[in-house]
């Protein structure tokens, strides 16, 4: 050890779904027998017209730094949208514009925390979020759920929650990675107005708000309780909806109060988000809904595929996902007969027996678990599901 790292840096890990992802891409790339399943991005192009705004922003020289909040066109876009779909009004100062959902994330915690104080995150949670609240120099209260309750958050648990030492924010996010999960408006609502009596700040994670399926509608906090607005911060962007993760752009929406400070945080952190990005994210707003909605459809088709070859392999048990790109499945009872302990060692097994890779559910909070990533081709999810039928017969 040479003693250049801080204390406070030596444990940070990389991200398991990043690297696990970049590990199949890789073994695939070397010509090795792999299906991954551990992509949390669509495998989609970005669409067309939205790649020709990126193009058309270099050739006019749209390369400069830009406000550090982002551009005031894609500000005011976002804001007019957010409006509509929040059903708050929303100003352009009351956007900020980042580089990535993560990175908007990382500001609202940095801007609505002080040392020490606590947010709680439901299991299972999205594998980043302990990490950034640990980053910021706050405590993660992990809030445990079961299936009991289907892995939501009851307005019952927070306040207990809420009863058992006051935390600072609650960082919710529906729908949900890794398990799908979407609260329904009731639900939601409960939350929403228990947050807002007791003044508990929350972020909303809604990155995922245009990926329902089945009918079901996502409804953010925001919408369903007047006057929550003043005490959150609404998360989301163009990386889920519109095949954009590499664009790396997120947005997120709270009153100017902390907008401003977010948008400062950031002018010395990291200047401003890619300029080129900013401008397909707009084109992304103004045109994109209806390759969004193809996009959506095609992962319905899928997860009503993936979900009934799943449903028919026994031992395993999963809740439905009604959103997002993800099965999370409790594959526990099959640790004793593989004889592994754990998540890590069971997609190790798998990846090594069968070329399948997932990714563990232990970073997720919940190590009974396994995450099926269903953002794939309809071929390599069956060839997926026939390596895992075949893993889980041997032991069987
Ligand atoms: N929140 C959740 C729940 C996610 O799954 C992701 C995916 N990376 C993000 C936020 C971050 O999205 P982005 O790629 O825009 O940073
Ligand atoms: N959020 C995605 C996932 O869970 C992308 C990778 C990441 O940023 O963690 O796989």
């Amino acid at each position: 050890m040479s003693g250049i790292v801080s204390k406070r840096a030596s444990d940070i890990e990389p991200s398991i779904t990043l690297s696990l992802n970049t590990k199949a891409n890789a073994l695939r790339e070397a010509g090795e027998d792999v299906v991954g399943l551990a992509a949390g991005e669509p495998d989609f192009e970005t669409p067309e017209l939205i790649k020709a705004a990126g193009i058309k922003a270099i050739q006019e020289g749209k390369t400069r730094y830009t406000p550090a909040a982002g551009i005031v066109p894609l500000r005011k876009a976002v804001a007019e949208a957010y409006t509509g779909l929040l059903g708050s009004p929303y100003g352009w100062k009351e956007v900020v514009i980042s580089h990535g959902a993560k990175h908007s994330i990382f500001n609202a915690l940095y801007t609505m925390t002080d040392a020490g104080d606590e947010v709680m995150i439901t299991t299972p949670y999205w594998v980043s979020y302990p990490e950034m609240v640990k980053l910021v120099g706050a405590r993660p209260r992990i809030v445990e759920l079961t299936a009991e309750t289907g892995y939501k958050l009851t307005a019952e648990r927070l306040k207990s929650e809420i009863n058992s030492g006051r935390p600072r924010v609650l960082l919710l996010n529906s729908p949900n990675n890794p398990a799908g999960i979407v609260y329904s408006r009731e639900e939601m609502e409960a939350l929403g107005r228990l947050l807002l009596e007791e003044k508990i700040g929350i972020i909303s994670d809604e990155i995922y708000e245009f990926l329902t399926y089945g009918g079901i509608k996502h409804y953010s906090p925001v919408k369903l309780v007047p006057g929550l607005k003043d005490i959150s911060v609404v998360i989301t962007g163009v990386s889920k909806s519109y095949a954009m993760t590499g664009w790396r752009i997120g947005f997120a929406l709270a009153i100017e109060e902390l907008s401003y400070r977010m948008g400062a945080y950031q002018a010395h952190a990291t200047g401003c988000p890619n300029a080129i990005s900013q401008w397909a994210a707009l084109e992304a707003l103004k045109s994109g809904a209806d390759r969004r909605e193809e996009m959506r459809a095609e992962f319905e088709k899928r997860r009503d595929m993936f979900g009934a070859r799943l449903a028919r392999i026994p031992a395993i048990s999963f809740p439905q996902p009604e959103g997002a790109f993800y099965f999370l499945a409790d594959v526990s009872e099959l640790y004793g007969p593989c004889g592994v302990t754990g998540s890590g060692q069971f997609c190790e097994k798998l990846l090594n027996e069968k070329g399948l890779l997932l990714i563990p559910g232990g970073p997720f909070g919940c190590d009974n678990m396994v995450r099926f990533s269903f953002a794939a081709g309809e071929e390599q999810l069956n060839m997926a599901l026939d390596r895992f039928e075949r893993f889980v017969h041997d032991y069987l």
